[in-house]
């Protein structure tokens, strides 16, 4: 399968990483959106939020816990920050491998775009 992400979850697709566990990765996004920005993936692949079968939706709780881990480690928190998981083409999804933005560093506006 060409995925970009398993490629970087196999370590044969280089990229910045911020955080290693046995089911879940961080690593900076290639085109920051903000002062930091991280994406957390399942090392499994997954097309989409979507595509996460009720039995192994625990892999969710997993990044976010990896996100609070690395907002309380790097300062984010307790200023603040946003998780995002574009899902699907009218989502915004670019990328077909489930990912959870971490988006930090800079006053963030709502509604999104
Ligand atoms: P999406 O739009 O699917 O929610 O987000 C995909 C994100 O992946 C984008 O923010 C994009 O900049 C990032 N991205 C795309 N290709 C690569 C890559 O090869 N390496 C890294 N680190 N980020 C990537
Ligand atoms: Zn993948």
């Amino acid at each position: 399968m060409d995925c970009i992400f398993c490629g970087i979850a196999q370590g044969s697709v280089p990229a910045a990483l911020a955080y290693e566990g046995e089911r879940v990765l961080a690593f900076s996004d290639l085109n920051p959106q903000a002062p930091t920005h991280l994406l957390i993936i399942p090392r499994k692949h997954y097309a989409s939020i979507q595509d996460v079968p009720a039995e192994e939706i625990g892999i969710v709780g997993e990044i976010v816990t990896v996100a609070q881990d690395l907002a309380r480690e790097r300062g984010i928190w307790p200023g603040g920050y946003r998780l995002v998981v574009n899902a699907g083409q009218e989502g915004g999804q670019t990328v077909g491998h489930l990912h959870v933005h971490l988006l930090a560093g800079r006053q963030m506006h709502w509604p999104p775009g």
